[in-house]
């Protein structure tokens, strides 16, 4: 039986913390069920955290995070907090998360469910069966370069400043996440960045190459300017199985490619950081979507993007691909059975609360597992 995993459970604010209670309740079947048992610590992110200790994480909760095998998080802030100053605004936990943990590449999974395609913008038979994974470079790039700022200028302009960079390394860790990934799945990689126009996408694609031909030799890498893939994202998603592309072509293709899906609610996410030498990874499990304040406290979230986020934990972190396919099929088979929440409603099909729904997948997980 697998020994106990480490998981710091972090709630957060507003529908964050109603979607975690359902993943307890996954947590709680794979106990019973799997003889998997997670050592559970929870505790306040965001704004709770800023209610309680005046800052959005403290650093006795970092260090637990830091010793965790994985973390999972649900959303943080809300219209309460709007105007706290920047360092202890909810927002500022995430962020420290993400950088005391170097978390440099966010896996973007983009998967149309049959029972959904009727709810993505573009027609069925485009996105039925989709399954792409987008890997994003996550602590480089223009949102961090140097210089930044806004100057003035002596003819009274002002000029504003930031500046795309980036570094051997920084482009082959995150090749290499995106190579391994795809070696799951269909050993296909596409690399995109602007290498036409931006010296910086020309580093890139001559270091992906080097990762491809070096070290993963049996994929079939493709590269792609970052314009084109967008359009080939609308045009024929299917044609790609992994992305790998910096930060601000990420955010964009990946905000993209979740559209393709249908609703918020069922996007989750995961950000991995470093291997240290025995192959453990800091990693943090969250849904795409926010803490909903417009409906939070109503039992209205849709939970499907957190329970895919503890998914994606028990694959990514622990190795645990079976659970995490009978966790997949049980959301597959429930949404075939024509149960939905609020945000995925359609004619004729069964409204349920959040609460219901994560009832209705550990119900599927009996099934499957009987
Ligand atoms: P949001 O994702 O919270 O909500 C956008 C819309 O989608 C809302 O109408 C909401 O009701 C709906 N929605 C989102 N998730 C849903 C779910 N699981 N089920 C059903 N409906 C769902 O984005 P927002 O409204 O722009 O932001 C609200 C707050 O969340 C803000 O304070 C923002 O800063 C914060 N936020 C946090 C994160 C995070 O913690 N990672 C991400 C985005 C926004």
């Amino acid at each position: 039986m697998a020994a106990n995993k480490k998981i710091l459970m972090l709630p957060g604010d507003g529908i964050g913390v109603e979607v975690m209670s359902e993943v307890r309740r996954l947590i709680d079947w794979m106990d019973k069920r799997r003889s998997v048992t997670f050592d559970v610590t929870q505790d306040l992110v965001g704004g709770a955290a800023y209610e309680a200790h005046g800052e959005a994480i403290t650093d006795k909760t970092m260090d637990v995070a830091v010793n965790s095998d994985a973390v999972l998080f649900g959303a943080v802030g809300g219209p309460q907090w709007d105007s706290v100053g920047y360092d202890v605004r909810p927002e500022a936990g995430l962020l420290r998360l993400r950088k005391d943990m170097d978390l440099f590449a966010n896996l973007r999974p983009a998967i149309c469910f049959d029972a959904l395609a009727e709810a993505s913008s573009l027609k069925r038979q485009f996105v039925a069966g989709l399954d792409i994974l987008i890997v994003r470079e996550l602590t480089g790039g223009v949102y961090f370069g140097e210089p930044r700022g806004i100057e003035n200028l002596p003819d009274g302009q002002r000029r504003g400043v930031n500046t795309q960079v980036y570094t051997t390394d920084e482009i082959r860790r995150v090749c290499r996440v995106a190579f391994d990934l795809a070696a799951k799945r269909g050993n296909r990689v596409c690399s995109v960045e602007k290498n036409n126009v931006m010296e910086s996408g020309v580093l890139w694609r001559e270091e992906a190459s080097w990762i491809g031909e070096n070290e993963y030799p049996s994929a079939d890498l493709s590269h792609m300017l970052a314009d084109n893939c967008a359009m080939q994202l609308v045009r024929t998603p299917k044609q790609f199985d992994v992305i790998v592309t910096d930060n601000l072509f990420g955010d964009m293709l990946s905000d993209v490619a979740s559209m393709l899906t249908g609703s918020l609610g069922m996007l989750p996410s995961a950000s991995l950081g470093p291997a240290d030498d025995s192959g453990r990874r800091h990693a943090m499990y969250e849904p795409v979507h926010g803490s909903a304040p417009d409906i939070a406290g109503q039992g209205k979230a849709n939970p499907l993007a957190m329970i895919q986020s503890y998914a994606m934990m028990l694959r990514y972190s622990f190795d645990m691909g079976e659970d995490a396919d009978l966790v997949e099929q049980a959301v597959r088979n429930v949404l075939d059975s024509g149960k939905r929440t609020g945000d995925i409603m359609q004619d004729g099909m069964e409204l349920l609360s959040c609460q219901q729904m994560g009832e209705a997948v550990t119900a599927e997980l009996d099934e499957l597992a009987a």
